[in-house]
């Protein structure tokens, strides 16, 4: 091994590298950072630059500051029209009322602030819990170290997919091509060398070197580290841009739309409401305060705050079931998924690939029988060149190999053909050192072949049948001698292998023309030797089964997508039960998909259970052809071109083990574990999560509706408000606000997957939701009414009679919270064991709590009667405010009746 001990860059050569290595030849870029081209750093140089430039990534130096982002909360019409409310309250009225409704204001915003800052480092943290990882060279080897330890003189290299991971002067490049639209906006892929350019061209013409954050998109290449982290020029601009804020969703959205319509109808309103009391002789000042009651009263100001919470609750608990979401809205989509299109190979199976039975020189062996330990009989092996020959190509024309501690890393296809290699007996470093390899295509899904160069001239080709038999003119016999291809044969073979679930690759042998050191496509164009086929297994995964019934019991369709043979895929998706059918799996080939018109692929993609043969940019095209049907689509995608497919389907699920950076990027959603049952869990808590949306919708919308018909009613007829301005602030900011949070954290109920998905169009408020709200509605403004005048009626004064009114509400608004959550379902069904269900929802019990005990305070404490005007209860008033709980529950269970769709499921 060569001297590694080479002295570190100084902070001189590193800036004018930063600035102008591109203009450097690769021999002195290497020499400035102390770097082999070949050997890369040693691992104790490269641990020395690890501390003195610090981890490579991008650390968020110029994030907005905690107040500006509190301040932000207040960015709201409805805020400013309340916080205006409190100034106009101020000068004309009392400075008391001023300060409480700003203080509530304040609390809102505090309790928003605080919620969204956890779900906001959570959601972060979760993304950043997926590692990527690099491929390095350091004292010669390859090695995988994930991306935040590379440092500065490092030799990565790059192939199809990878993200760059630092700016990289390039040292060699083949047909690299490299996407850098997130640095240069330019979306088409640049091509990339290794010469140098001259020193006054902007990044990007920079041909010879690759910029952190871009991507690569074909070729294979190798980079020396110029620059990493906050250094590199993606660093240098990320502090600039404002990351947008990951909480918005369609859903908080429309949201927010709704309640600044609401907005508008209320001032119109609340004007009217003025208007009249001023006409029927009241004064102003009151009028103003009935006015500023109704606007507070009815707009829903906790809601934004409440779905926002509902939605990062859900990523949490998809987290522990394997889903890492990257955007928001995907949880809200998950719920209302129709059709979801897995890949095959390493989703819906275990991706463990074993080859099973190889056909070489017209006959098909069983790989047990090649077994050399295996004693008796005659061994096939010998006599027959041709499987020889098969087994070999296997070995040679192969990208897996075992590590140090005798692992086997890489393609599990390829490394299932290393170990039959292996156990037929022939010696990897033996046959590499006779055939030691000078060149490589390497396999992508498009061309579906990989070839190498040896020496002597010897090309080795291995791919799908579809990709290496018409390239073939001869094929090898047993004996090893050409004789003419008998393609019929072969394809009998192939169909017969891949009917059992085999995963078929065919091999091929040809010779280079002149004495090239170089592999090109053309020169595996044609005239090659056929040499056998090897038939794998990869079972398919048992959860998937489990989880591929489970969608069809939840009215999802389940259709797979793979680049696999037909019949291969056939055979495992009869063996998952895709189709739900029994045994009528219904396929296609990707070729007869291109030959179809739009309209005929939109029936086509409907109908069909399994797409094989398909092309990367096929997918695009098959997720449109769903969608136009009106599906909601969930699509999972690993390759580089899978990207767009990724980003049109409702729901691009990526893969956070194998699978590219590209495909990542584009996602909505990760899994840890690769594994198709992760996306039926995700779905069910989807489902879960737009339930507790909606059972928190029904809770707090009536208490808003209750207040506002309670205050427009008074004022048309003149009479006293039953509760004011500040009291309903109180109700919706701070009563709803704490006994409504418990609803997101409900757990989900059971029989979620038995109901059908929720159709895409329908309203988060549908009709039924609508009467519910209503109904109670309706009952809280008749409470609310009568408890008020019943206590005048027993003497109370003004300011008693108002806290009666507030409190009865609340205390119905309880026994209504209990019928909406899982615990009321639980007191129903076990009678007894009802103490169980609520002991199942401490988040209830704790909402319930605190609400009741700031209650209690709202009319006991001294200074909020001061604050509030209200006055303390004595037991008399208390039982009266309690005797609506009674009422409330033959209501909570009409409204069940009318709405059963919003409390729980329907089992
Ligand atoms: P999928 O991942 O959906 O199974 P791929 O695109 O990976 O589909 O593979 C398509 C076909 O390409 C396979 O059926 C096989 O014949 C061939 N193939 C797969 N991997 C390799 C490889 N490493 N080298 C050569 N051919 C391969
Ligand atoms: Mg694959």
């Amino acid at each position: 091994m060569a001297e590694l001990v080479q002295p570190d860059p100084d902070e001189a050569d590193l800036a004018a590298l930063v600035a102008g290595g591109h203009a450097w030849e690769v021999e002195s870029v290497l020499a400035a950072l102390g770097s082999d081209g070949l050997l890369g750093l040693s691992e104790p140089q490269s641990a020395l630059r690890l501390r003195r430039f610090g981890p490579n990534e991008l650390s968020g130096r110029r994030e907005p500051p905690l107040w500006w982002r509190f301040l932000g909360q207040f960015n709201d019409p409805l805020l400013y029209a309340l916080l205006i409310t409190g100034a106009i309250k101020a000068l004309i009225h009392s400075l008391t009322e001023a300060l409480v409704i700003w203080s509530v204001t304040l609390i809102n915003a505090l309790i928003g602030f605080v919620q969204e800052s956890k779900a906001e480092t959570a959601i972060a943290a979760l993304a950043r819990s997926v590692r990527t990882d690099s491929a390095v060279i350091r004292e010669g080897q390859q090695r995988l170290i994930p991306s935040q330890d590379l440092v500065v003189g490092d030799l990565v290299r790059l192939e199809a997919g990878a993200r760059i991971p630092a700016d990289l002067r390039l040292v060699a490049a083949r047909n690299l091509q490299v996407d850098e639209s997130a640095l240069t906006g330019e979306s088409i892929p640049v091509e990339k060398g290794v010469a140098p350019v001259a020193q006054a061209v902007a990044v990007a013409e920079r041909s010879d070197m690759a910029y952190a954050g871009s991507f690569v998109t074909a070729g294979v290449g190798c980079g020396v580290v110029v620059a990493s982290g906050n250094d590199t020029e993606v660093g240098q601009i990320s502090g600039l841009l404002r990351k947008p804020s990951v909480l918005t969703t369609p859903l908080t959205r429309t949201i927010r739309r709704f309640s600044r319509t609401l907005l508008q109808l209320i001032l119109v309103l609340a004007g009217i409401t003025f208007a009249v009391g001023l006409i029927r002789g009241r004064g102003a000042v009151e009028m103003f305060d009935g006015a500023v009651a109704l606007a507070v009263g009815a707009i829903p100001e906790e809601l934004p705050a409440i779905v926002t919470i509902t939605l990062a609750i859900g990523v949490g608990r998809m987290a522990r079931r394997n889903a890492i979401i990257r955007k928001l809205p995907a949880v809200e989509a998950l719920g209302s998924t129709t059709v979801i299109c897995s890949d095959k190979t390493g989703t819906l199976t275990q991706n463990r690939m074993t080859v099973r039975e190889i056909y070489a020189g017209g006959s098909l062996v069983a790989l047990e029988d090649l077994w050399p330990s295996r004693s008796g009989g005659p061994d096939p092996l010998l006599d027959n060149r041709a499987l020889q020959e098969t087994l070999l190509t296997g070995l040679l024309c192969n990208d897996a190999r075992l590590d140090p501690e005798g692992d086997l890393v890489g393609d599990p296809t390829e490394a299932a053909l290393l170990v039959a290699a292996e156990l037929a007996g022939i010696d990897r470093d033996h046959a590499l050192g006779h055939h030691p390899r000078q060149d490589a295509i390497p396999f992508a899904s498009e061309h579906q072949y990989m070839a190498t160069l040896h020496g002597s001239r010897r090309i080795l080709v291995k791919g799908s049948l579809e990709a290496v038999l018409p390239r073939c003119r001869r094929q090898l016999d047993r004996t090893g001698v050409a004789i003419p291809l008998d393609g019929a044969a072969v394809e009998v073979a192939v169909t017969a292998m891949a009917g059992r679930g085999l995963r078929v690759l065919a091999f091929a042998m040809g010779t280079a023309t002149a004495d090239e050191t170089s592999l090109d496509h053309h020169h595996v164009a044609g005239g090659l030797d056929f040499l056998g086929l090897q038939g794998m297994l990869d079972p398919p995964r048992p959860e998937a089964q489990r989880a591929v019934a489970a969608c069809h019991q939840a009215g999802i369709t389940v259709k797979m997508i793979t680049g696999d043979h037909l019949d291969t895929a056939l055979a495992i998706a009869r063996q998952i039960g895709l189709s739900g059918k029994g045994d009528a799996v219904v396929g296609v080939e990707g070729k007869d998909l291109a030959a179809m018109t739009p309209e005929a692929l939109a029936a086509c993609a409907d109908r069909t259970d399994v797409f094989a043969r398909v092309a990367p940019t096929q997918k695009l095209e098959l997720v449109r052809a769903l969608q136009a049907h009106g599906a909601v689509v969930a699509m999972t995608g690993d390759g580089v071109n899978d990207a767009p497919a990724l980003r049109q389907a409702d729901i691009g699920i990526a893969m956070g083990r194998g699978g590219t950076e590209v495909a990542r990027q584009a996602a909505d959603m990760l899994l840890t574990d690769d594994d198709f049952a992760s996306i039926e869990a995700a779905v069910e808590e989807g489902r879960g999560v737009y339930l507790n949306l909606r059972k928190t919708l029904a809770f707090v919308l009536p208490v808003n509706g209750g207040a506002s018909i309670t205050i427009l009613l008074a004022a048309v007829l003149g009479l006293e408000l039953p509760v004011t301005a500040l009291q309903v602030l109180w109700l919706n900011m701070v009563s709803s606000l704490t006994m409504s949070v418990p609803l997101a954290f409900e757990p989900k109920p059971t029989g979620l997957m038995v109901q059908p998905p929720r159709p895409p169009s329908q309203p988060l408020l549908t009709p039924r939701l609508i009467r519910r709200v209503l109904l109670v509605s309706l009952f809280n403004w008749g409470l609310v009414f009568s408890v008020f005048f019943g206590g005048k009626a027993i003497g109370a004064d003004l300011d008693l009679a108002r806290t009666m009114a507030v409190q009865a509400l609340v205390l119905s608004q309880v026994v209504y919270l209990v019928s909406i959550s899982q615990v009321g379902r639980g007191l129903c069904r076990l009678g007894a064991g009802g103490w169980q269900a609520i002991r199942q929802a401490p988040a209830l019990l704790l909402g319930v709590s605190v609400g009741l005990l700031l209650q209690y305070l709202f009319s006991q404490a001294p200074w909020m009667n001061t604050f509030f005007g209200t006055a303390p209860l004595g037991l008399r008033e208390w039982l009266i405010s309690a005797l609506p709980m009674l009422a409330m529950l033959p209501v909570s269970l009409l409204a069940q009746r009318l709405d059963p769709t919003s409390a729980a499921s329907r089992s």
